[in-house]
């Protein structure tokens, strides 16, 4: 089986189901306990923090760990809500755990301004300008497109926020980036950022919120008081400690330069199949999405699976609704859109089988066209 589906998940490293084995079974004691075995714990979560930050390189602030990104987005949006005049922005490209919770916001009665998207699938930089005052509390984006892989001017968008919203807090959603593509939070001068470990081959159901100062956000859970008051409950600590292994493994630079090269081989043989559209947004080297022409995304996700090869349907937690809300946006047709697919690389998958898939690609859309037409 050939996975082209890694926006979605990918598959956990074996170091890491060794890493989360002993801390389930051997040094599974629960950090808050007042024993030594216990603070021992507590020291290596620690220890995992500090490493996250080097990763981030971030000079201040710390990690709050959570079970994954869709609680670190509703953290750092609902954590950082006051009573009060106040104003909140998001893209208009975010993932529902972001685009759900400005929603209910706005129900809610707040005042939200969402930002619509370049045909680069970028956030507009002048209509986001626009939306930006001193009653602005939160200014809230994704760094890289789950759908497109279009990645954002972060720097760009925190000079704004610098300029135009002095007093609002930075929250990025870097799920698609994070230990994928270099960056620094000191560059980018956000102050909140969301990462999730199964999509850089950590285990599921666990993730985290970098936050430069505790003061900004509240705790959305009441409790035992862990993770600085702000995620309550027993940490999960063997999740954590395989979340580590993944860091150590992984060389981001190398990566990002190994996902490049397998786009471009890809790419190299789907272009030879004037029936397949590529939709490149020359972002992430990691996401992308076929048009197949005449044929149903849906149709070729199935036949695909049966002939070895998985894809996505844009984000694995919209998949079941029909159309592509970020697609729709950036000006994709309709038509275009119902029979597309998301191909997702990870850094560690062959030339040879990226290869492979793509000629199986192009075999099986023939075969459907065939029958089709
Ligand atoms: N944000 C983005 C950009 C994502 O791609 C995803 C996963 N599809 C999430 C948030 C949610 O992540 P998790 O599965 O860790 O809740």
């Amino acid at each position: 089986m050939i996975f082209l589906d890694n926006a979605g998940t990918t598959k956990m490293f074996e170091e890491c189901v060794k890493t989360y084995s002993f801390y389930s079974c051997q040094e599974f004691y629960n950090p808050s306990a007042v024993t030594k075995v216990s603070a021992k714990i507590g020291a290596e979560i620690n220890d995992v923090r500090s490493l996250i930050l080097k990763k981030l390189n971030a000079f201040e602030g710390t990690i709050i760990f959570t079970g994954g990104a869709t609680e670190s987005n509703n953290l750092a949006i609902k954590g950082s809500m006051r009573g009060g005049d106040y104003e909140y922005v998001f893209s208009s490209g975010e993932h529902p755990s972001v685009l759900n919770v400005a929603k209910t916001l706005e129900m809610q009665g707040k005042k939200v301004h969402f930002v619509k998207l370049k045909e680069d699938g970028k956030i507009d930089l002048d209509d986001l300008k626009s939306k930006l005052n001193s009653k602005t509390r939160l200014i809230s984006t994704i760094f890289v497109s789950n759908e497109t892989g279009a990645i954002n001017d972060i720097k760009e968008i925190s000079k704004l926020r610098e300029k135009f919203a002095p007093n609002a807090i930075l929250h990025i959603d870097a799920v698609q980036g994070f230990m994928k593509i270099p960056f620094s939070v000191e560059d980018f001068k956000v102050d909140l950022l969301t990462f999730s470990a199964h999509k850089f081959h950590g285990p599921k159901g666990v993730g985290g919120l970098y936050v430069r100062k505790l003061s900004l956000i509240k705790n959305i859970v009441d409790g035992g008081g862990q993770e600085y008051g702000l995620r309550s409950g027993t940490e999960n600590v063997p999740a954590i400690m395989a979340l580590k292994t993944a860091l150590e493994k992984i060389d981001v630079k190398q990566n990002f330069e190994n996902a490049k090269n397998l786009k471009e081989k890809f790419n190299e043989v789907i272009s030879k199949e004037n029936g397949i559209k590529i939709l490149n947004f020359a972002g992430s080297p990691y996401i992308e999405s076929l048009v197949f022409s005449g044929v149903k995304g849906e149709t070729m996700l199935h036949a695909l699976e049966e002939n070895g090869v998985i894809v996505g349907l844009g984000s694995a937690c919209s998949s079941k609704k029909a159309g592509n809300r970020v697609l729709e946006q950036i000006g994709i047709t309709k038509n275009d859109i119902i029979s597309s697919c998301r191909i997702s690389f990870n850094a560690y998958q062959t030339v040879e089988e990226i290869e492979k898939a793509g000629e199986i690609i192009i075999r099986v859309y023939n075969d459907i066209k065939k029958r089709v037409t």
